[in-house]
């Protein structure tokens, strides 16, 4: 599973970012997925669920931010919503969209104590 991995990476994140503040708990880790990031939001929820299992992030509460795919054409400029990288311009009909917003998957986030 792709977003077991990927839960098992930002858990890795976490557990640097908090040795370095000195922190003894995770409150809230706040990831941003992008819908053309190829991971799936309620996958990616239940991947960290149990990443963090026995972690110091046991107790926190995880904040899934959904960010949706846009894209400009590159021929007519328009901007449009993207559900898929390959989606034609719905304007112009050519296959040249670049990609605006989507692609996100990063943590955003950390609240430690
Ligand atoms: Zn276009």
């Amino acid at each position: 599973m792709h977003e077991f991995s990927i839960a098992l990476s930002i858990i890795d994140i976490v557990d640097q970012y908090a040795e370095k503040a000195g922190a003894s708990v995770v409150n809230e880790i706040e990831i941003e997925v992008g819908e053309l990031s190829g991971v799936v939001l309620d996958a990616m929820e239940f991947a960290m669920e149990s990443a963090i299992k026995g972690t110091i992030a046991d107790k926190a509460v995880i904040v899934l931010h959904f960010l949706q795919g846009r894209g400009q054409c590159l021929d007519c400029k328009m901007e449009f919503d993207l559900q898929n990288l390959f989606d034609p311009c719905p304007f112009c009909g050519s296959f040249n969209p670049e990609v605006k917003q989507g692609k996100e998957l990063r943590v955003k986030a950390i609240n430690v104590d």
